[in-house]
């Protein structure tokens, strides 16, 4: 099984990845988690994409690739992977629709998370300060939520076309969500 999770920030990305890949025993690969702990490991990569996780931009596309192209491989192996978080920009999406080509690994879906921009806000702005992310102030909340509006929102016309885009209520309860998932994804729908 091979997912993608797209969904704005304050969607429960990350609650729903770990529930999906627990059900089908594949990795989550998260790629917010994996920047951070390159920042906290004080890498190399971690010292050039600390300014971009702090002001809520996204990091440049070369310095992704090698990132994500290691960890997909590895889970691949395994049988499968769920991706949260990337791809973010209609460059990487064309990118790894490339790469999944050329390894012969295509996309079983793409996940899409809908969620109304006022509530987005009104639980990132109650979470604040409880995660300890540096991107969780109110004005990095708003950009990451315009980020997405203009650069990660036209990715789900491209899964659309494809015909692997599945829409689920992400203002549902998290196990109902979880739940609309499931069936959407064994449905084929
Ligand atoms: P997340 O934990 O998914 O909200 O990601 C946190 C931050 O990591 C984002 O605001 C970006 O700065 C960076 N990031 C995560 N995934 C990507 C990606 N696919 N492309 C560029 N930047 C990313």
């Amino acid at each position: 099984m091979r997912l993608l999770l797209i969904a704005p920030p304050g969607a429960g990305k990350g609650t729903q990845a770990k529930a999906v890949s627990a059900h089908y025993g594949i990795d989550t690969i998260s790629t917010g988690e994996l920047l951070r702990r390159e920042v906290a490991a004080g890498t190399r990569l971690g010292l050039s994409v600390r300014e971009y996780l702090d002001r809520g931009d996204l990091v440049p596309d070369p310095l992704m690739r090698d990132l994500v192209t290691a960890a997909v491989q590895e889970a691949d192996r395994r049988g499968g992977f769920l991706l949260d978080g990337y791809p973010r920009t209609l460059a990487q999406a064309e990118e790894g629709r490339r790469w999944a080509r050329e390894q012969a690994m295509p996309v079983d879906a793409a996940i899409y998370l809908e969620v109304s921009p006022p509530e987005l806000l009104r639980r990132l702005l109650g979470r604040s300060g409880a995660e300890g992310r540096s991107d969780d102030r109110e004005a990095t909340i708003r950009h990451r939520l315009e980020v997405f509006e203009t650069t990660t929102r036209p990715l789900l016309d491209l899964y659309r076309e494809l015909g692997i885009l599945l829409t689920v209520d992400g203002e549902q309860s998290v196990e109902a969500v979880t739940a609309d998932i499931l069936a959407g994804l064994s449905s084929g729908s």
